[in-house]
């Protein structure tokens, strides 16, 4: 058993559940606002990121290209002046101040010089300070190279060097156009005499109409101007940008770095993964293991990687001019320059939501607690009337829906006051009613139980404990089913009365019964009850009791014991009576119908029998046959033997007759006198014959002497037969007339024999 689940659970609280629903539904919402608003942010972070990063890719792309189209100008300009014939290969001295001026166009140009097939040089240079020189080697210096200043205009001042053996057309540059055929863009390389990275342009200038190789003119951009270029471009606070050339050189770089270095004295490219700026060096390295090759990279591209764990964005533009540069342009900025003012934004948001949920959530306290404390107020009040104190009233000065609540609590404590003082009322006259009831019950002659639907004891009367002789207290266990019942026996036997078929269980099951068949058996003494037991239900139609209603039925059931005993003896008697009276009856019957001489069956039997056979022999379609005889000289016997004599005979001559019927149907009577007859139903004419023979075959073995007999020493008998199926149309008396016919025919013919007539 463990001791926390009878522990009542502890509930929340209306006042927390308003807060803390309220809050909730704060929280979501600016929640999720600030979610929002910071994603959406970011993403206006990269979008200017790139933006921004897109527009100074494309201003240096722009600035470049005018960078580069100087010295390919000057190129033409040139070639101009010499199509022209203002200039012409074979005089180089006029060239000298027209290069002269024209280095000065640009402030990138840094070098224009012109070699021929003479093997004669010319050039103009302009130095880093802004300070001129001219260049010359021809037959006049033998060859050999001279350096000089100049002034304001273009005239050589002092000679600044010599070198010795000077052919422009073994220089590389000359060379390279010789080969190139065209215009031509050299690599970037370090100017001996200058800090600075620099490139060239070579032109070779032919005979317009031999195509025969006349000399090579060539010009010179310093590209430290490049860095002085992208230092001044403002990318965010710390954003860099650098070029760099396919190879991975660096060429320019908007840091302070110095795109070469110095080596044991020697100057030297370097490359972009060698770089000393970090950042230059990272993206560097960056993009190479991005793109493992950088000749690859035909169109702008944006990429971003992870310095120190700052988030960098790149964007990489490739640039080309005249397919004699191919270069890359390379913006680098770290994310954190973009964010910076969005995180303000943000921060600002945060802020801003935070006080916003902090306001709600003080107002949402106050709503809570305005809402909640008449509500608590109530429950008290509530809890108090549930316990009984009905006095209580709640003070809510309020005409919302509370105040409506509070009100309406008031009204209905009132009424609940009211309709408690009713139902007191109700109760004492219910209670009142109830004594009386009990009251009649108990007046009641007769054993009133009840009990409930589940078999238990509600109520027994005091004729019950009368009845039932039942002691104080009682009874001994009230929730024992159906209690008062373990006396009761099954009428007559020592048999304890079937729980199942007491009334008490019957009606519980919704029987309405009333049995007599029960008996007590107290104290030696034995109590016949008549019992009525009946369901009474409840307002929902379920069977809420049952009442017992029983009384003492001893005297009745002894005065129907007696009335019952005297019933018998008076039927045995009547019984007794009527089988004497039938007896009597059928002896009349007997009487009636038998002739009393012979003992066969008298002449009223005889025309009964005959009736009736005749009736059911037409339904069958059965014969009937008839045998009648008379005693021959019968007259003269009785005067021969004297008449008790002849009435011997008479009995004799039945007795043979009755002898030769055989069958049960067959009927022996005396139709008169001396004369008798013999009915045989279903006996056809041989079976008659049969019979008459039989009759005088009898009749001859009783040797009856008779002297005065004319046709035999003995008694003898004249005889008529006759058979019909008898029907409708015919008539029994026919059937008789038939046999006394052939009995006088046979009395005519002699006696002593029979004759055979049928009825007409
Ligand atoms: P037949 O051969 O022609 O029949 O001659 P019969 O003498 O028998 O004829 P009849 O009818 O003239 O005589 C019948 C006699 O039978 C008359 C009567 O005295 C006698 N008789 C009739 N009933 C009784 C009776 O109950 N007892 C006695 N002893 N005789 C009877
Ligand atoms: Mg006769
Ligand atoms: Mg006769």
């Amino acid at each position: 058993m463990s001791l926390s689940s009878d522990r009542p659970k502890r509930k929340a609280s209306l006042h927390t559940v308003l807060i803390i629903s309220s809050v909730v539904q704060i929280i979501i919402p600016v929640g999720l606002t600030g979610y929002f608003s910071w994603r959406n942010s970011q993403q206006a972070v990269n979008e200017l990121a790139y933006q921004s990063m897109e527009k100074v890719s494309n201003c240096i792309e722009q600035n470049l290209h005018e960078y580069f189209v100087i010295p390919e100008l000057v190129n033409q300009s040139t070639l101009n002046a010499i199509e022209l014939g203002y200039l012409n290969l074979e005089n180089l001295q006029p060239w000298e101040k027209y290069l002269w001026r024209q280095v000065q166009l640009a402030p990138q140009l840094s070098f224009i010089g012109i070699g021929n097939e003479n093997k004669e040089y010319r050039a103009a240079r302009k130095f880093s300070d802004n300070s001129l020189g001219i260049n010359q080697s021809d037959r006049s210096t033998n060859f050999n190279l001279y350096s000089y200043h100049s002034d304001r205009n273009g005239n050589r001042t002092t000679l600044k060097s010599i070198t010795k053996n000077f052919d422009p057309r073994k220089r590389p540059w000359y060379q390279k156009a010789v080969a190139e055929k065209k215009l031509t863009w050299s690599d970037v390389y370090l100017s001996l005499l200058e800090s600075s990275l620099s490139i060239s342009t070579v032109q070779p200038i032919y005979e317009p109409n031999t195509k025969q190789l006349k000399g090579t003119l060539t010009v010179t951009l310093r590209l430290d101007g490049l860095n002085d270029f992208l230092s001044k471009l403002k990318v965010r606070q710390s954003g860099q940008v650098f070029i760099i050339d396919r190879d991975g050189t660096l060429i320019a770089t908007s840091s302070t770095e110095k795109p070469y270095r110095i080596n044991n004295n020697q100057k030297e490219l370097i490359a972009a993964i060698d770089s000393s700026n970090i950042l230059t060096q990272a993206t560097s390295k960056h993009l190479l293991s991005h793109f493992q090759d950088l000749q690859q990279i035909v169109r702008p591209q944006q990429l971003e990687f992870s310095l120190e764990g700052k988030q960098q964005l790149v964007r990489v533009i490739p640039l080309k001019n005249n397919q004699a540069l191919n270069w890359l342009v390379v913006v680098v900025v770290p994310e954190a320059d973009f964010i910076q003012s969005s995180d303000a934004t943000n921060r600002t948001t945060i802020l801003l939501c935070l006080i916003a949920l902090l306001v709600s959530i003080i107002v949402a306290i106050l709503i809570a607690r305005w809402i909640a404390q008449p509500i608590l107020q109530l429950n008290a009040e509530t809890k108090k009337i549930a316990k009984g104190d009905l006095a209580g009233t709640v003070i809510v000065n309020r005409t919302d829906e509370i105040g409506e609540l509070a009100n309406s609590f008031n009204r209905m404590s009132e009424q609940l006051q009211t309709s408690f003082d009713a139902l007191q009322t109700l109760n004492e006259e219910l209670l009142y009613s109830e004594s009386r009831l009990t009251q009649f019950l108990e007046a009641l002659p007769i054993g009133i139980v009840v009990y409930n639907r589940d078999g238990t004891l509600a109520y027994y009367n005091q004729t019950t404990k009368h009845l039932l002789a039942l002691d104080e207290p009682i009874p001994e266990n009230p929730n024992e089913q159906f209690a008062l019942t373990s006396k009761i026996y099954v009428a007559g036997t020592d048999r304890l009365y079937p729980t199942k078929k007491l009334p008490c269980f019957r009606a519980l099951q919704g029987e309405s019964v009333t049995l007599d068949d029960l008996e007590i058996h107290r104290e030696g003494k034995i109590v016949a009850l008549e019992v009525r037991a009946t369901p009474i239900f409840d307002p929902q139609e379920q069977i809420a009791y049952a009442i017992v209603a029983f009384a003492d039925i001893t005297k009745r059931k002894n005065v129907q014991k007696i009335l019952s005993n005297y019933y018998n003896a008076l039927e045995t008697e009547v019984a007794q009576r009527t089988t004497e009276l039938k007896q009597a009856n059928q002896q009349l019957q007997l009487l009636a119908n038998l002739d009393g001489l012979t003992q066969v069956a008298n002449r009223r039997r005889f025309d009964e029998y005959l009736n009736q056979e005749w009736k059911r022999l037409v339904r069958e379609k059965q014969p009937l046959s008839l045998v009648m005889f008379d005693i021959d000289y019968f007259k003269f016997y009785n005067d021969c033997y004297g008449h008790q004599a002849g009435d011997e005979c008479l009995k004799q001559i039945a007795g043979a007759l009755s002898r030769a019927l055989k069958r049960p149907a067959d009927l022996a009577a005396r139709y008169g006198g001396e004369e008798f007859a013999a009915i045989l139903p279903n006996t056809e004419l041989l079976g008659a014959v049969a019979v008459a023979r039989a009759i005088q075959e009898e009749v001859k073995q009783l040797k009856i002497p008779h002297d005065r007999s004319e046709v035999s020493e003995y008694v003898t008998l004249s005889m008529g037969v006759t058979s019909v199926i008898p029907t409708q149309d015919l008539s029994v008396e026919s059937l008789v007339a038939a046999a006394d016919e052939a009995l006088y025919e046979s009395k005519r013919r002699g006696r002593d024999r029979f004759l055979i007539y049928y009825p007409a």
